[in-house]
C-alpha cells in the first residue's frame, strides 16, 4: 500500500518511520521497516495494526543508514505479523517491500519454489523466494531482479524495493502500475510511493517509468531499461509553499 526507502543516513529508523505515518492517510493493516547499519547489523521489525504499534517494537538498539518501510492493505494472506512486509527469502539474503498484486504468484512458486519453505501468505513472498534462487544459480541481484521481472504476468501491479544484505548500501527499485519516485538528497537518496512521505528530506523527485530497474546508493541513481541502456532523467521539484 506504501512504501519507503532511504540510503545513505544515519538516522534511516526514524526517517522511515516518519515516512510511513506521513502515508498512514491511505489506510494499511500493517506495517514494517528493514535497516542496515553496514558494520554487519541488521534488524527487520514488523507489527500488525498502526505504526504506533510498529514503534513499540522498535527497541534503542535498532539502527541503520540503510532501509525500507513498508504499510500493507492484504490482497493474499490475512492481516498478521508473518504476511507483514519486508519479507526475507530463505537464506537470509533479500529482503523486500512490495505494493500491488502479483496475477501469477501460484504457479511462480509451482514452477520454481517447490522446495522452499515459505513463512507467509502472500504474493510477495513467492517474488523474494525467486530472486534468491536465481542468485544461487549464480545470477548477479541485478540479473536476478530482472529475471524475475521477467517472469510476471502483465496482469499484475507492483512496486517493489529490494535489499541485499551482501550490499546493504543499496536498494533495488522497480514498478509496474503503481506509482513510485526516487527522492534526490545530498549525499542519501530516498524512494517513496508518494512524494508527501519524504518532503522532510528533498522536495526533487525522479519518477519511474514502468519497465525500469533502478539502483539507488547514497552517491548515486542508475536508471535502465530491461536492454540495460542507461536512462537520463531529470528530478522535477515539489514546491510546498503554494
Ligand atoms: N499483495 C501484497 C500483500 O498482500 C501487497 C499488498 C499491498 O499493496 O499492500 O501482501
Amino acid at each position: 500500500c506504501g512504501i519507503v526507502g532511504i540510503t545513505g543516513k544515519e538516522n534511516a529508523v526514524d526517517i522511515l518511520l516518519n515516512g510511513l505515518e506521513r502515508l498512514e492517510y491511505r489506510g494499511y493493516d500493517s506495517a514494517g521497516i528493514y535497516v542496515n547499519d553496514q558494520n554487519g547489523k541488521e534488524y527487520l521489525v514488523k507489527e500488525k495494526g498502526r505504526i504506533a504499534d510498529l514503534k513499540k517494537e522498535i527497541t534503542s538498539d535498532v539502527h541503520g543508514t540503510t532501509g525500507i518501510g513498508h504499510t500493507r492493505w492484504a490482497t493474499h494472506g490475512i492481516p498478521s505479523k508473518e504476511n507483514a512486509h519486508p519479507h526475507v527469502s530463505a537464506d537470509g539474503r533479500y529482503y523486500l517491500v512490495h505494493n500491488g498484486v502479483i496475477g501469477n504468484f501460484a504457479q511462480l512458486k509451482e514452477e520454481y519454489l517447490q522446495d522452499v519453505n515459505f513463512v507467509s501468505d502472500t504474493d510477495t513472498e513467492v517474488i523474494v523466494q525467486l530472486i534468491a534462487k536465481f542468485a544461487q544459480k549464480g545470477l548477479s541481484t541485478k540479473e536476478a531482479f530482472k529475471k524475475t521481472l521477467t517472469l510476471i504476468d502483465d496482469s499484475s501491479s507492483y512496486s517493489f524495493l529490494l535489499v541485499d544484505h551482501e550490499e546493504p548500501d543499496t536498494l533495488y527499485v522497480a514498478k509496474n502500475k503503481s506509482p513510485l519516485l526516487i527522492g534526490i538528497g545530498a549525499g542519501f537518496n530516498v524512494v517513496c510511493s508518494d512524494a508527501i512521505a519524504m518532503l522532510d528530506q528533498t522536495h526533487d523527485f525522479v519518477e519511474l517509468v514502468d519497465g525500469e530497474i533502478v539502483v539507488v546508493k547514497p552517491q548515486s541513481v542508475t536508471i535502465e531499461n530491461m536492454e540495460g541502456n542507461q536512462i537520463n532523467r531529470k528530478p522535477f521539484h515539489v514546491d510546498t509553499d503554494a
